[in-house]
């Protein structure tokens, strides 16, 4: 497949969208959405859903869910799980590139310590590729893959450096719509605006003096319990 195709893996979060509309005109897109047990999984998929529309699809893949010893608070395992699975989707389809939509912020070292990782997991993934070819002294490959050749897969976080207001910003220059994602830990109807993952796209809106896209349940969970 050609350069104008990528593989982007999408949580139903702004940045994956957002990520996607930086992209030059033309890119085609194979979507891997990560799948688990977390409440706000369904949420997040509808999310997806209302992504697929604005891409000019190749497919989209709803990844396994993580087997269950990985679930839980190991976020960085659980990122590893998706991008290795991500990796073995972009070599069946042919495609070279990941677009991964982390973003940490400002923090030098929350940087190093992302760029660290990804480049760990993309010799893991190297490695892993070789040994499932038929040997490294065996010659070029043969056969009827038409893709790159395994281990060519480069994982890309392009807005890792960005903070959530650097992605809303980000967003709304490239017309994303910013209630295309789902930023609430919880699978109510309307984001709860009061959790910690609520609060801090809040602040982040109000930093640029946007409304909160879901105000009515806002003010809903505003009242003393
Ligand atoms: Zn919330």
């Amino acid at each position: 497949m050609s350069d104008d195709c990528v593989l982007l893996i999408d949580d139903g979060r702004l940045a994956a969208l957002t990520l996607a509309a930086i992209q030059p005109t033309g890119t085609r897109f194979v979507v891997i959405e990560p799948n688990g047990t977390h409440p706000a999984q369904s949420r997040r998929s509808a999310m997806v859903q209302r992504h697929l529309d604005q891409l000019d699809l190749v497919t989209h893949e709803l990844l396994p869910p993580p087997p269950a010893q990985i679930t839980g608070p190991a976020y960085r395992l659980l990122d590893a799980y998706t991008l290795v699975l991500a990796a073995g989707a972009a070599r069946t389809h042919g495609v070279s590139r990941i677009l991964c939509p982390f973003h940490v912020g400002h923090d030098v070292e929350a940087i190093g310590e992302v760029v660290r990782q990804i480049d760990a997991l993309t010799d893991l993934i190297r490695d892993c590729g070789s040994n499932d070819e038929t040997g490294p002294s065996a010659g070029p490959p043969e056969g009827p893959s038409a893709g790159p050749a395994a281990g060519d897969v480069l994982i890309d976080v392009p807005l890792v450096d960005l903070t959530e207001a650097d992605v809303i910003k980000l967003a709304d220059d490239c017309d994303v719509p910013l209630d295309a994602f789902w930023p609430c830990e919880h699978g109510e109807p309307v984001p709860c605006g009061q959790c910690a993952s609520c609060r801090t796209w809040r602040e982040a809106f109000q930093s640029f003096g946007l409304p909160w896209p879901w105000p009515r349940q806002a003010a809903l969970h505003a009242q003393p319990s």
